[in-house]
């Protein structure tokens, strides 16, 4: 038998990395089986779908690894409103289900507000098809359904304990509980492989697999994601979108290798390791079932590490979208052809060190580019103390000496000009910093004035200058 896997997200937001830890687990899961990862879009609720979700899903999936054409579809659960009507009419005839007028305040007033759930009133009415009617599953009585779950072990819900529920609503259509069934069973499901929050849905999904006649899948459910607070990542409260990571800058390998480690770990001692380890080793069934945290910081450190451990040619390539501001990455502050890739990859390895996301690369190297320095004003107050200005006249007119602009000359002609003023070089350096960048911190001084030029760097020493008079 082939093992098939699906991916089924919703196209109703941007897509959750939640979503994304689940989709790579289903792909790794069937490559180790030989199997077939299926996309299937869930996009019948009308109301809540844009097509430029699901834009953002593909694009999302492909960008940590899950290209498009290596797999199966996208298919489009609306597409298939037919087959779930069907299976619907199928479950009816078989006595499997029956039409239900009751209202929600009908069913409150027989059972009292605290009972949850139907009382099962229309069950033998045999009421006929009908505007306004539901069809309700009939569950059954008797025994307990068994859910073999790779993660969970085998949860198991005693069939008394659920309701009758409702597989098509009053207008006729069927609900997401059967679409998701009858979708899955069409397309060979073997393995579905979803988020914890689908497990309260699952002894009735199975009930429905059983009662259409075919073997229910394997099961697994994967662990909720949640953030410092132990609360269920939302998209309102926390920052989920795998596309706002990628715009921020974070490496595809990095985010996909931290996704991984969300309630699983390889072996020994490591959690930075090749996806090829990943793929390897991942098992299913040691996906630990407890919430998993996903620690936004740990995330960023680890891109960090991704980040010094790229070849220093593919960091600076790595940079270009944030150079240049391709797509929905904000662009930088300065004019295409002010952009001068040259003096990027002259500072690019001193760069590298100190970045963690890819978007700061830009407050880091603008000085560069810009026709003027964006002065940060707190900064400029910081430095622009009692002795800068003479501090700035002297290095001026050192720097106007120089034979040879190169950092360690730069270097040694500041450490002068602070010695005879009893500054330390980092005290010395403050001011020039400001003067040339607009900040406090950044590149290395040096280096950064060197690639800058003498000319440049003279003419915002002199700007700083006269703004201090
Ligand atoms: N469309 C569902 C969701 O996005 C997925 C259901 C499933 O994986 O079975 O939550």
């Amino acid at each position: 038998m082939t093992v098939r896997v699906r991916f089924a997200p919703s196209p109703t937001g941007m897509f959750h990395v939640g979503g994304a830890r689940s989709a790579l687990q289903n792909w790794i899961f069937a490559k180790q089986q030989g199997g077939v990862f299926v996309l299937r879009i869930e996009d019948t609720d009308a109301a809540r779908n844009r097509p430029e979700w699901t834009e953002g899903i593909l694009s999302a999936l492909d960008w940590i690894g899950i290209a498009r054409g290596s797999y199966e579809g996208p298919y489009f659960q609306s597409s298939y409103a037919g087959e779930h009507r069907a299976a619907a009419q199928r479950l009816y005839e078989g006595g499997r289900a029956y039409y239900c007028d009751c209202t929600r305040e009908d069913v409150q007033a027989r059972t009292g507000p605290q009972q949850r759930g139907y009382d099962g009133f229309c069950r033998d009415r045999g009421l006929e098809p009908g505007e306004g009617r539901a069809l309700r599953f009939r569950t059954p009585d008797e025994g307990e359904t068994v859910v073999v779950d790779l993660v969970r072990g085998e949860p198991t819900f005693e069939n008394k304990l659920i309701e009758d529920f409702v597989i098509a609503r009053g207008d006729g259509s069927p609900v997401f509980l059967l679409a998701n069934v009858v979708d899955d069973m069409s397309m060979g499901i073997t393995h579905v492989i979803r988020a914890e929050e689908h497990l309260p849905n699952t002894p009735k999904q199975q009930l429905l697999w059983d009662a259409l006649g075919v073997k229910p899948p394997v099961w697994a459910h994967v662990p909720v994601v949640v953030n410092e607070k132990r609360q269920k990542l939302s998209k309102r409260r926390d920052k989920v979108a795998l596309e706002a990571y990628r715009d921020e800058g974070y490496l595809a390998d990095a985010m996909r290798n931290y996704l991984m480690l969300l309630g699983w770990a390889p072996s020994g001692d490591r959690e930075i390791v090749p996806w090829s380890v990943i793929e390897e080793e991942f098992r299913l069934d040691e996906v630990n079932p407890s919430p998993a945290f996903f620690d936004e910081k740990k995330l960023r450190a680890f891109n960090g590490d991704y980040i010094r451990a790229l070849p220093v040619a593919d960091f600076v390539e790595a940079c270009r979208p944030w150079l240049t501001g391709t797509g929905t990455i904000v662009p930088p502050p300065w004019q295409p052809d002010e952009f001068d890739p040259a003096a990027f990859a002259a500072v690019a390895p001193l760069a590298q060190t100190r970045i963690a996301v890819l978007s700061e690369i830009v407050p880091n190297v603008d000085f560069l580019f810009l026709a003027d320095p964006l002065i940060d004003e707190a900064a400029w107050a910081k430095a622009m103390k009692e002795g800068a200005a003479d501090l700035l006249d002297a290095a001026i007119v050192a720097f106007e000496a120089l034979e040879s602009w190169d950092a360690e000359s730069l270097k040694a002609t500041l450490e002068a000009v602070g010695a005879e003023r009893g500054l330390k070089l980092g005290k010395a350096q403050a001011p020039v910093r400001v003067a040339v960048t607009g900040r406090t911190v950044g590149l290395p001084l040096f280096e950064s004035l060197e690639v800058l030029g003498r000319d440049r760097t003279l003419t915002r020493l002199r700007a700083a200058r006269v703004r201090l008079v």
